[in-house]
């Protein structure tokens, strides 16, 4: 499984460089990696992902944010 040495950091989006050294029988689904942003020094844990685990929904609400929904929903009914 590769593990990038360099994500986006999603705050300021300057480059976040990986401080994790990679295991020696290599990355697995559940490691946590840490990365440390060049720019407002933030740092990010990333959990690797299992790509294998990771089906697309049938009816096309994948990556739906379901607390986003309810918060949106919340604020309507305030209104
Ligand atoms: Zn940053």
């Amino acid at each position: 499984m590769q593990v990038p040495d360099i994500i986006c950091c999603v705050d300021c989006g300057q480059s976040a460089h990986r401080m994790t050294e990679a295991p020696e029988a290599g990355w697995e689904a559940g490691d946590i990696v840490a990365y440390r942003c060049r720019g407002c020094n933030d740092r990010w844990d990333i959990v690797i992902d299992d790509p294998a685990e990771h089906h697309p929904r049938w009816d096309g609400l994948d990556g739906f944010d379901f607390r986003q929904f309810l918060q949106e929903r919340g604020s309507q009914q305030k209104d």
